[in-house]
């Protein structure tokens, strides 16, 4: 028998929670990774200056503090601390104060204008379940009948919209662009299915969760799961680019945490011709162009709400996104740029020397765009923040290539690993019933690239590793995991 019951290859949210999973059945995990240091999406450097802890890609966790997985471990017992800003978002709007979501709905209602009782109908039943709506939407949409069929029905109606649909049902501009800027986070035309889901999921998150921060930033999420995970004796080996099964120790199950495309080359002729040709069909998506600042001083926003918000988003109308949008779609950098931007210091003053700030923005290029967009995203923030570029002490700017070379899930600057279109709306990487198991019994895919798709939250993991447990290991019901699950998300 070999020493190490499972391995896993790929230390980010998902590589971790599937490794934690299979510890805790009591196998024996190794894990390996090609980054130096652990965590994939959900690290922390210091990319600037010394005492500027930036988040190189995810800052905010609507869905990590809503995940069943993660509220199923014991992570604050590992340093995780969840940090509220006092207001989730804030959009400025021109001519009129920004557009704001607030956990519970009074400060978003205040805002919305004439549209604020039509937003809280729509959006408070779902609010108000998010648990339930969590553990309906984070799984395999194909895995037996869903939980809490009515609820899902019910979203599914103005979900399943276009956002440009959804969000024509309100009067106000600001609402438009909002609910716009809330959808465009996956990187697809306005007039794309479901993309009000989208929108509509992440406002639930906001009025249900919040969209916190981690102190100390986004490595906290993975330095607690590598500590629980160390804890039930799993291993971590770091430096270590895997390029096939036979690199790895044996094993009687191993679970990847990598793309379509590395899964392929990994898994080799083990996965058979036919399924290796439908993940080469897998579509990657638009890029990211990302900066991360160190600033002197918080940034000027010129509406007060912008300054209480962990994230900031600018795209003053729903033309202006839906250009952006496009233009990407299209080949071409957008002209202006929708912008997602994120500013942890506003709730974690540790983040930086006394009265200083790291802020993050990213707009959506075309995938593996060689241009350089700062000067764009700049004019578009000083927009709203006048004075802003005269506060930057120092920036690092990433384009397709530079997040590609961080990380090899994020092909061509792909920060979903996985385009949002097709059958990729739905399915991931394929349209199977099961898409963690892979032809080969012992290879299993856990990355961002299955149900539920990009974001950190681990189901992901959960999902994989549980297929793992109960195909290989005979663990039925994946044993403890399951009972801790359905304690942490009540029944
Ligand atoms: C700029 C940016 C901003 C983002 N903002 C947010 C946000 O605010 N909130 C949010 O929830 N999400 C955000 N995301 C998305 C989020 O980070 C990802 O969806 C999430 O990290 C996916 O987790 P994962 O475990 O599937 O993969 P990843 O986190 O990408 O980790 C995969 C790991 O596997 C390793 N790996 C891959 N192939 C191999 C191989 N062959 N051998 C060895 N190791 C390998 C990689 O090095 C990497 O460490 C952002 C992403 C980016 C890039």
């Amino acid at each position: 028998m070999p020493a190490t019951d499972a391995v896993v290859v790929g230390s980010g949210p998902n590589g971790l929670t599937a490794a934690i999973t299979l510890a805790q059945a009591g196998l024996a995990v190794e894990l390996f990774e090609a980054s130096e240091g652990i965590g994939g999406g959900a690290r922390t450097d210091e990319l600037t200056l010394p005492g500027f802890a930036h988040d190189p890609c995810s800052a905010v966790h609507p869905l990590g503090i809503g995940s069943p997985a993660f509220r199923a471990l014991p992570l604050a017992e590992h340093g995780l601390r969840w940090l509220q800003p006092d207001l989730a978002l804030a959009h400025p709007v021109p001519g009129r104060p920004a557009v704001v979501l607030d956990r519970g709905f009074q400060a978003t209602v205040a805002s919305l204008g004439r549209d604020g009782h039509r937003y809280r109908r729509l959006l408070q039943p779902f609010a108000d379940r998010w648990d339930a709506l969590a553990a309906a939407f984070l799984r395999a949409p194909l895995d037996g009948f869903p939980p809490h069929p009515a609820l899902l029905a019910a979203f599914g109606v103005p979900g399943g919209l276009p956002i440009s649909a959804l969000a024509a049902f309100f009067k106000e501009s600001g609402t438009r662009a909002m609910l716009s800027g809330l959808a465009a986070h996956v990187i697809a035309p306005l007039s794309t299915p479901a993309t009000g889901g989208v929108a509509m999921v992440f406002a639930a998150a906001a009025h249900a969760n919040g969209w916190p921060v981690p102190a100390g930033g986004s490595q906290s999420i993975t330095d607690a799961l590598a500590g629980y995970f160390r804890l039930l004796g799993g291993k971590i080996h770091t430096g270590t680019l895997v390029r096939s099964i036979d690199e790895l120790p044996p094993a009687r199950a191993y679970v990847l945490d990598v793309s379509p495309r590395d899964l392929v080359t990994i898994g080799g002729h083990r996965l058979g011709r036919k399924y290796a040709a439908r993940l080469g069909r897998y579509s990657y998506g638009p890029a990211a162009f990302k900066i991360d600042y160190a600033l002197s001083e918080p940034v000027p926003w010129l509406d007060p709400d912008c300054r209480r918000a962990g994230t900031v988003h600018i795209g003053p109308s729903v033309p202006e996104i839906g250009n952006a949008l496009k233009a990407v779609q299209h080949g071409r950098p957008p002209n202006p740029p929708f912008l997602i931007t994120s500013q942890p210091t506003v709730v974690d003053p540790s983040r930086a020397p006394e009265g200083k700030s790291v802020f993050w923005a990213y707009g959506h290029v075309p995938a593996g765009w060689p241009g350089d967009l700062t000067t764009l995203m700049e004019k578009q923030i000083e927009r709203f923040a006048p004075g802003f570029r005269d506060l930057v002490l120092a920036r690092s700017v990433r384009g397709p290539a530079a997040l590609e070379a961080a990380n090899r899930n994020y092909l061509g600057g792909d920060i979903a690993c996985g385009a949002f279109r097709g059958t990729q709306l739905l399915f991931r990487p394929i349209p199977v019933p099961v898409p963690y198991a892979t032809p080969d019994p012992r290879i299993f895919l856990c990355s961002a690239a299955t149900p539920p798709g990009p974001g950190v939250h681990g189901m992901c993991g959960w999902h994989a590793a549980r297929t793992a447990l109960r195909r290989v290991f005979g663990v039925s019901g994946a044993g403890m995991t399951r009972a801790r699950m359905t304690e942490a998300i009540g029944g």
